[in-house]
């Protein structure tokens, strides 16, 4: 299972390239309605959390296109406040904290090494406020940000850090 996972995460660029072309093809060329769209991203939300904006959204592609060529961060806070004016990610992050799969830590086997936290573009946004595995910190992948990168997850050694049921 945590072979699958790394895998997808090693190609989710690729994926969210594919599907968000896709996506926006379906839209521009075939009139998909966008009520289908908003209720897919329900559905994805609800199962799996907010995985619609990177895994599936061609405006999350131009985004992240655009986060790539901006280490210094700007466009990441414009990529958060992109989000808040769309209604997928408005609904599925606030699945966030009910959805099926979640990403759940096992504290006593986790390490302390912190390779989760330097993964995740929240906890470096908000480091006083979030982390992956420090006690009394809210984490991350509850919060309505958590994109479902799962770049946390993948990179956790021992894997204390999971997305399951
Ligand atoms: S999946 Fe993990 S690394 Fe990605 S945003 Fe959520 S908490 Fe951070
Ligand atoms: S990467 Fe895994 S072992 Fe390391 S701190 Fe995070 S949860 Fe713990």
């Amino acid at each position: 299972m945590n072979k699958i996972l790394k895998l997808l995460v090693s190609t989710r660029l690729y994926l969210l390239t594919t599907l968000g072309i896709l996506l926006y093809l379906a839209i521009s060329q075939l009139h998909l309605s966008l009520w289908y769209v908003l209720l897919g991203g329900i559905v994805l939300g609800v199962i799996f959390g907010k995985v619609f904006c990177r895994w599936v959204c061609p405006m999350g592609l131009v985004m992240e296109i655009m986060m790539s060529l901006s280490p210094d961060g700007k466009v990441r806070q414009m990529y958060q406040y992109h989000k808040v004016g769309c209604p997928i990610a408005w609904i599925s992050g606030y699945l966030n904290k009910f959805s099926l799969f979640r990403i759940r830590l096992k504290e006593d086997s986790c390490l302390t090494c912190g390779k989760c936290d330097k993964q995740c573009y929240i906890v470096a946004m908000e480091p006083q406020k979030y982390s992956l595995y420090k006690p009394g910190l809210t984490e991350p992948g509850s919060s309505y940000t958590c994109s479902k990168c799962l770049q946390c997850v993948a990179v956790c050694p021992n894997g204390s850090l999971k997305y399951k049921l």
